[in-house]
C-alpha cells in the first residue's frame, strides 16, 4: 500500500502503447492506481514511430517523395484513435490538427531546402511528433489532462541532445504541475523539451525514461515506475542472449554504469537525477503488473549475476600519424576535440605507440565531418557494421561465453569490466 495522496511518476514505452489492446491495459493499470495516488504519466511515442518518422523526415529533408510513408503513419494513429473511441477521423480533433501541422512542416522541408546544418534542428521539430500524437490518444483513452511539456521542460540550443535547464525547469514544474495534479492524473510527452526561443528540443533516443526522471526530481515524487515489455531489469537483453535473470533489487551506481555501457533497458541519463533525491525506480512489466519487478535504489549487493550488453552499428576508427611518430598529448588532444565537435561518443578506446583507436556509434554524417578535420594530421582507418560487448562483473566463463568463436578486434578489461569489439555475426541467434 502507498501512501494516501503520494506523487508517483509512471513511464510508459513504445511497446505499451503499440496499439488499442495496449493501451487499454495502460488504462486498467492507471485505474489500478489512481485512486492512491497523484499520476504523472509520461508517455513516449507509440510501437515504432520515432524510427518511421526518422525515415519521413530524412526523405522531406532530401528533398524526396515521404507521401505513402505519411499516409501509413496517419493511418496508423487515426486507426488506433477509432478502434478506442469510435467516430471518424476528422472527429478525433486534436489527432487531425496534430496531424495537419506534421504534414505542412514536412511539405515546408521538402519544398525549401535547408542547409545540411540544420539536420538535427529540423529533426527535432518533426520527431517530437510522435510524443505529440501518443501522448493526445492516451490522455483521451484515460479522459486525463493533456500537457504539453515543451514551455515547462527547459533545454538549451543542443538539438536532438537537449541538456535540462535545472532551475528553469524545477521551478515552472513546481508552479505549474501540483494543481493540475491534485485535479486528476496528468499525461504528458517522454523525450521532449523546449529551447527559451520556443522551438521543440529531444533529449536523446530514448529519453522518456530521462523525462519521467526529470519530473520526479522536480516534484519530489515518491517512486518512478517504468512500465517495460520484460519482468523487470534483467542481466541482458533477452532480444540477444539466452538464460537471462531478473535482478529483484540493484543499486543506482550498477545501473548508472550498466546504461552506460548500453545496455538498452534505461535511459542512461535517468539515474542521476533519481540519485540525488533518493527516489526509486521500479521497473515493470505491463504484461504482468502484480508481478515483483526490480528495485532501483540505495542498496547494497554482494555479488551480481554478471549483466551482458550488445551495442551494434558501431565503428572502430584508428588514427596513426603520418610520419610515424608516436601519438603524442598534443595529437590525442586534437582528435578528442574533433570527437566531440562531431558529436561522436567514444564507447571504449586504446593507445598503441603509433596509432589510437576508438569504437563510437557509427553515423555516416557525423564520421565524414571528422575525417574532414583530421584527414591531413593523422591516416585513418575505420570499420563499420561492429558489435561492442561488455560484460559487468564478468568471470571466465561468463568471458568464454562471448568470446568463443569470435574474431576480437579491439580487447579491453578493468577489475570489473570485460569488452570487445568484433564483426556483426552472419547469423542471427542467442548468444
Ligand atoms: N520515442 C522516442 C524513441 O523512440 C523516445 C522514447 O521512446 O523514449 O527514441
Ligand atoms: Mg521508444
Amino acid at each position: 500500500m502507498q501512501e494516501p495522496h503520494s506523487l508517483q511518476v509512471y513511464k510508459f514505452g513504445g511497446a505499451s502503447v503499440k496499439d488499442a489492446a495496449a493501451i487499454r491495459n495502460l488504462v486498467r493499470i492507471v485505474r489500478g492506481q489512481a485512486a492512491h495516488s497523484q499520476l504523472l504519466i509520461v508517455v513516449s511515442a507509440m510501437g515504432k514511430t520515432t524510427n518511421a518518422l526518422e525515415e519521413i523526415f530524412q526523405l522531406a529533408f532530401t528533398a524526396q517523395e515521404y507521401g505513402p510513408q505519411l499516409q501509413a503513419l496517419r493511418g496508423f494513429h487515426t486507426g488506433v484513435a477509432q478502434e478506442l473511441f469510435g467516430g471518424q477521423a476528422a472527429e478525433h480533433r486534436q489527432l487531425h490538427q496534430l496531424l495537419e501541422q506534421l504534414d505542412q512542416l514536412l511539405a515546408r522541408l521538402q519544398q525549401e531546402p535547408q542547409p545540411a546544418d540544420s539536420f538535427d534542428q529540423h529533426y527535432d521539430q518533426i520527431i517530437s511528433f510522435g510524443e505529440l500524437l501518443a501522448t493526445c490518444i492516451v490522455a483521451r483513452a484515460l479522459e486525463a489532462q493533456w500537457l504539453d511539456c515543451r514551455p515547462m521542460l527547459r533545454t538549451d540550443h543542443t538539438w536532438r541532445e537537449g541538456r535540462i535547464d535545472w532551475p528553469t525547469t524545477e521551478w515552472n514544474v513546481r508552479d505549474q504541475l501540483p494543481p493540475l495534479l491534485q485535479r486528476g492524473p496528468v499525461v504528458t510527452q517522454g523525450f521532449l523539451g523546449g529551447t527559451p526561443s520556443g522551438h521543440t528540443t529531444t533529449l536523446g533516443r530514448e529519453g522518456s525514461d530521462y523525462t519521467a526522471a526529470i519530473f520526479a526530481y522536480c516534484l519530489q515524487a515518491q517512486a518512478v515506475t517504468i512500465w517495460k515489455d520484460v519482468a523487470g531489469l534483467l542481466n541482458a537483453d533477452p532480444k540477444f542472449f539466452a538464460d537471462t535473470v531478473r535482478y529483484p533489487e540493484i543499486s543506482y551506481q550498477e545501473t548508472i554504469e550498466m546504461a552506460y555501457y548500453g545496455a538498452s533497458v534505461i535511459h542512461p541519463k535517468t539515474i542521476k537525477p533519481l540519485a540525488v533525491r533518493r527516489i526509486p525506480l521500479l521497473v515493470k512489466s505491463f504484461l504482468d503488473p502484480t508481478a515483483e519487478g526490480t528495485r532501483i535504489g540505495d542498496c547494497r549487493h554482494e555479488l551480481l549475476a554478471p549483466a551482458f550488453i550488445r551495442k551494434d552499428a558501431q565503428c572502430l576508427i584508428s588514427f596513426e600519424s603520418k610520419d610515424l611518430t608516436f601519438i603524442s598529448e598534443e595529437n590525442l588532444e586534437e582528435i578528442f576535440g574533433a570527437l566531440a565537435q562531431a558529436r561522436l561518443k567514444i564507447n571504449m578506446m586504446q593507445n598503441s605507440a603509433i596509432s589510437f583507436s576508438v569504437c563510437t556509434d557509427f553515423s555516416a554524417y557525423r564520421l565524414e565531418k571528422l575525417l574532414g578535420q583530421l584527414r591531413d594530421q593523422f591516416t585513418i582507418h575505420y570499420n563499420t557494421e561492429l558489435e561492442l560487448y561488455t560484460i559487468k562483473n564478468y568471470d571466465s566463463a561468463s568471458v568464454r561465453r562471448l568470446t568463443d568463436g569470435r574474431e576480437l578486434l579491439l580487447e579491453q578489461r578493468t577489475r570489473q569490466t570485460f569488452q570487445f569489439v568484433c564483426r556483426s555475426a552472419a547469423v542471427a541467434g542467442l548468444i
